[in-house]
């Protein structure tokens, strides 16, 4: 048996920041043994009135959330990742498959940076924005949840960090975005 991500028995959600081209976060569902992604340019937020866009891209294999490291020069979205959340994932509809495909899917996370009801509704095409529920988890003043954490939740490293680390893992699977 495959160890499941950071060892944890239900289904997981990953948020990796990711020093490519561009510094952006990814945020991945675990679904049917892969994982549901989205690039998120500016991260999530925690106050309902923000609304981030959140553009969906390939499915990514599931032993992917817990990478965190290199990826190689010359391989696509080379650079540092690290693991800036994780936990698990609840669906608020029983068909999630329906929910992607008509364009509103509601879950609860249950992380150590994020909590709490989101929701990820559809714009068009590929685009979709991430918004945070009003809820206890929510936040309407002070700073938001990426001013207030960063860096690796998994060990306290930095993209920096990362990169001068002669031990970092190299990722050397498939192309990940
Ligand atoms: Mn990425």
């Amino acid at each position: 048996m495959a160890t499941r991500p950071f060892g944890i028995d239900e289904p997981i959600f990953v948020l990796q920041h990711h020093r490519a081209s561009r510094v952006h976060f990814d945020f991945r569902l675990e679904h049917a043994g892969i994982l549901w992604s989205w690039a998120v340019p500016k991260g999530p937020s925690c106050r309902p009135s923000v609304k981030r866009l959140a553009v969906r891209v390939e499915d990514h294999p599931l032993a992917y959330a817990s990478f965190e490291g290199r990826i190689p020069a010359g391989s696509y979205g080379a650079g540092e990742v690290l693991v800036w959340d994780f936990g698990r994932w609840t669906p608020h509809a029983d068909d999630v498959d329906a929910a992607v495909a008509r364009g509103h899917l509601g879950f609860d996370l249950a992380g150590r940076r994020l909590g709490g009801g989101w929701a990820l509704d559809r714009l068009r095409d590929d685009d979709w924005l991430l918004v945070k529920e009003r809820d206890t988890a929510a936040c309407d003043d002070g700073p938001d949840l990426t001013e207030r954490f960063s860096g690796s939740v998994l060990t306290g490293r930095s993209f920096d960090d990362i990169a001068t680390d002669p031990d970092a893992a190299v990722w050397t699977g498939d192309d990940v975005h």
